[in-house]
């Protein structure tokens, strides 16, 4: 059997865990956060206090590194680290920023790689991410490149961590988007980008239902032409 994969990319904070979410479930696809993958490789270089920059000390940890992946009862994705649920640490800000650093180095994208496409291998999934489109699922029956103005993504971004109770100050949130986004489209190895063929949605002016009734429509329009 064949399975469909619909590929969403686009910069942090533009919605896209939780449209893709959503998304998923409408279809009955599996949601693959790709993003929740490169925070644990990141956790691991913060755990060994590795410099996350340096290839030299982050190539080493993956060696046997062992992360494994799973949905919890709730049907949520939950990510593990040597047998840890470490689920909700990735999610801490500082790991965001990490990520991002550790996610330029090839060797850790390489290292990734067979990980993600065999969840597309194996289901119908909806995957997110930044280089799904390119990279990951060129050949993916959807591709979308969601984005939005960086205030709009900072201001969603703060009210997240608000709501998950973590402390935030809006113009720092806004700063590490910035530095974030930076990073993520001009490094060397599958940067940031709209890939071929992949519609843009941009959801500065649109609240989470309308963007997901576009995406939804958008989607579809593509598997059922
Ligand atoms: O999507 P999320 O904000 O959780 O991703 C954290 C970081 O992981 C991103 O800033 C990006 O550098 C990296 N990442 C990536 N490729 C992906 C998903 C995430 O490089 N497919």
């Amino acid at each position: 059997m064949r399975y469909h994969s619909i590929a969403i990319d686009g910069p942090a904070g533009a919605g896209k865990s939780t449209l893709a979410r959503r998304v998923a479930g409408e279809l009955g696809f599996l949601y693959v956060d790709t993003g929740a993958i490169y925070r644990t490789v990141a956790l691991k270089v913060l755990r060994a206090g590795a410099d996350p920059d340096d290839p030299d000390q982050v190539i080493p940890l993956l060696q046997g590194l062992d992360i494994a992946m799973d949905y919890g009862p709730d049907g949520e994705q939950r990510m593990f680290l040597e047998g840890e649920d470490v689920s909700r640490a990735i999610r801490e800000n500082r790991v965001s920023g990490l990520a991002s650093r550790v996610s330029a180095i090839p060797a850790v994208r390489d290292f990734l790689l067979d990980f993600q496409r065999r969840q597309a291998r194996e289901h119908n999934v909806v995957m997110d991410g930044r280089d799904i489109g390119t990279v990951v699922l060129p050949e993916a029956d959807v591709k979308v490149f969601l984005t939005a103005a960086p205030e709009a993504r900072a201001r969603r971004r703060y009210l997240e961590l608000l709501e998950r109770g973590q402390q935030a100050d809006p113009d720092a949130v806004l700063r590490d988007i910035v530095a974030r986004d930076r990073q993520d489209e001009s490094r060397p190895v599958a940067p940031l980008r709209r890939a071929e063929g992949a519609a843009l949605l941009d959801t500065t002016q649109l609240d989470l239902e309308q963007s997901l009734e576009r995406l939804l429509t958008l989607i579809k329009e593509k598997l059922e032409p």
